[in-house]
C-alpha cells in the first residue's frame, strides 16, 4: 500500500488543481450554508450548468465512460484523484443519476437507445430518477411488485415506487418492473425507461425530517411504455440493473468532506479557547475521536481504491467503507451539536462569523438517512459477516 502519488499521478493532480484554480469559483461562505435540497434546486443547477458543461467537454463528468460516449477512459486512480480534488473545493462532480443509468444503457442498450439517451444525459438536458424501491421492497429489492403487462408494442404498468429522489424534477425514470410473476423473483423483472410525462404517472412529495423535498412516491396507473424502451431482454432486468462500469468506488468524497467538517470544528474549539470561553474537556476529546475516525475513513477509502487499481473487485471492503463512513457522518453531526450547543441549533447560519458557520442542526438531520440509502448498515453488516468473516446466514 503506498500512501503517496506516483510521479504520474502527482502530475495529474497538478493538472486537475490548475484547472480548478482557473475555472471553479465559489466562495467558502456559499459552500458552508449549502444544504442538500439547495444543491438540487433549479437555481443551483442553473448556476452550475456551465461548470458541468466545461467538465463534460473534458470527459470529466463521466470519467470511467469510454471516450466515444463522452467519457475519458480514465484509470481508477486518475478518477480517485479527480474526485478528491473536486470535493476539496466543493465543485459539483457529476450530473444526478448519470453513473447509475448511463453505463447500463451503454452496455445493454441498442444503438438507437444509446443515441437517444446518452448525449442529452451528458449535456445535462434531461434529468433522470431511479425507480427501484417500493413500499414492501427495499433491502429485498428483488421482491418488487410493480407490474408490467405486455400489450402489443407497449407494456402497461401499474404499481408504486417510493423514496424516488428527484422524481419531481425528472424527465425520465429507469424502472424495474415485474414482467413474469410466476418466475423465481430475480428472473421475472424487466428494466424499462419511462417518460415521466406519460399519462398515468403521478408524483407525490415526501418531505424529509430536515423539511426538505428530495424524494417522492410515484404511482403508475395504466402507464404505457413502448417495448422499444426496454433495456436488455425481457425478465433479465435484474442482471441489467446490477451493471456497473469500472467506477472508482472508494467514496473518497465522503472522507474529504468529513475532514473539512472536523477541521472546521477544531477551528471553532480553538477560537472558543482563544476567546476565553473554552469548550469542556469532554467535548475536546470528542472532537479528537472524530479526527482519528476521519483518518480511519480515509484509509478505508484507500483500501477500496487499491483493490480496484490492482484489478480486484472490492466486496466486503466496500461495505466496510460505506458502513463506517455513513455512521461516522452521524457521529460527526452529534459532536457538532454537542460542541456548538445553542448556536448549533441554527438551521441556516448565514450572517454569523465564519467560525460559527457549522451546520450542526442540518448535519444532524440530514445524516439520518445516510445509514439507510444505498444499502442499510444492517445489510452491510450482513455482507461483512457472511462474505468477510465466513459466518453462516442468520
Ligand atoms: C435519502 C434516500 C434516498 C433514496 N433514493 C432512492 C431512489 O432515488 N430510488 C430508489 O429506488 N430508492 C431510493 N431510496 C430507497 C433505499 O434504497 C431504501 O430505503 C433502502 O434500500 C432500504 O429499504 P427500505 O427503506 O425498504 O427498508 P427495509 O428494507 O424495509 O428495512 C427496514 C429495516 O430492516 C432492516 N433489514 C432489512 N432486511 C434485513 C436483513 N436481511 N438483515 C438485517 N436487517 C434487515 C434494515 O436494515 C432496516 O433497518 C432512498 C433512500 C433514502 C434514505
Amino acid at each position: 500500500m503506498r500512501f503517496t502519488d506516483t510521479p504520474e499521478l502527482a502530475d495529474w493532480r497538478k493538472t486537475v488543481q490548475g484547472f480548478l484554480a482557473q475555472h471553479w469559483k465559489r466562495t467558502e461562505a456559499e459552500e458552508e450554508v449549502m444544504g442538500e435540497a439547495a444543491m438540487l434546486s433549479p437555481e443551483y443547477l442553473a448556476r452550475t450548468k456551465s461548470w458541468l458543461d466545461r467538465l463534460g467537454e473534458k470527459g470529466w463528468l463521466a470519467p470511467a465512460w469510454p471516450k466515444k460516449y463522452g467519457g475519458a477512459d480514465m484509470s481508477v486512480l486518475e478518477q480517485f484523484v479527480l474526485s478528491e480534488e473536486l470535493t476539496k473545493v466543493a465543485a459539483p462532480t457529476s450530473r444526478q443519476m448519470l453513473n447509475l443509468v448511463g453505463p447500463t444503457i451503454m452496455l445493454h442498450g441498442t444503438e438507437e437507445q444509446k443515441a437517444e439517451h446518452l448525449p442529452p444525459m451528458l449535456r445535462g438536458e434531461v434529468a433522470w430518477c431511479q425507480g427501484f424501491s417500493e413500499p414492501g421492497s427495499g433491502s429485498d429489492l428483488a421482491s418488487l411488485q410493480t407490474r408490467a403487462v405486455r400489450d402489443g408494442d407497449d407494456y402497461v404498468i401499474n404499481g408504486q415506487k417510493i423514496w424516488t429522489s428527484g422524481a419531481h424534477r425528472a424527465d425520465w425514470m429507469f424502472v424495474l418492473t415485474r414482467t413474469d410473476p410466476d418466475a423465481p423473483k430475480h428472473r421475472g423483472i424487466s428494466y424499462l425507461l419511462l417518460d415521466m410525462k406519460s399519462p398515468g404517472v403521478s408524483v407525490r412529495p415526501l418531505v424529509n425530517l430536515a423539511d426538505e423535498h428530495i424524494f417522492n412516491e410515484v404511482f403508475f396507473e395504466d402507464v404505457r411504455v413502448p417495448v422499444r424502451n426496454r433495456i436488455g431482454e425481457e425478465n433479465r432486468g435484474w442482471y441489467v440493473g446490477t451493471t456497473t462500469l469500472d467506477f472508482e468506488r472508494s467514496n473518497i468524497a465522503r472522507a474529504v468532506n468529513l475532514k473539512k467538517q472536523v477541521t472546521r470544528l477544531s477551528r471553532y474549539v480553538a477560537d472558543r479557547a482563544a476567546g476565553g470561553q473554552p469548550v469542556s474537556p469532554a467535548q475536546r476529546i470528542e472532537v479528537v475521536d472524530r479526527a482519528v475516525e476521519t483518518a480511519v475513513c480515509e484509509l478505508l477509502s484507500f483500501v477500496v481504491v487499491s483493490i480496484q487499481a490492482n484489478g480486484g473487485v472490492p466486496n466486503m471492503e466496500a461495505s466496510m467503507n460505506k458502513m463506517y463512513g455513513s455512521e461516522l457522518s452521524q457521529r460527526m453531526a452529534y459532536t457538532e451539536m454537542h460542541v456548538t450547543g445553542m448556536r448549533g441549533q441554527l438551521r441556516r447560519p448565514e450572517g454569523l462569523e465564519s467560525q460559527d458557520k457549522i451546520r450542526a442542526a442540518m448535519d444532524y438531520l440530514t445524516t439520518v438517512p445516510a445509514t439507510i440509502a444505498a444499502g442499510t448498515s444492517e445489510i452491510q453488516r450482513n455482507i461483512i459477516a457472511t462474505r468477510g468473516l465466513g459466518l453462516p446466514r442468520g
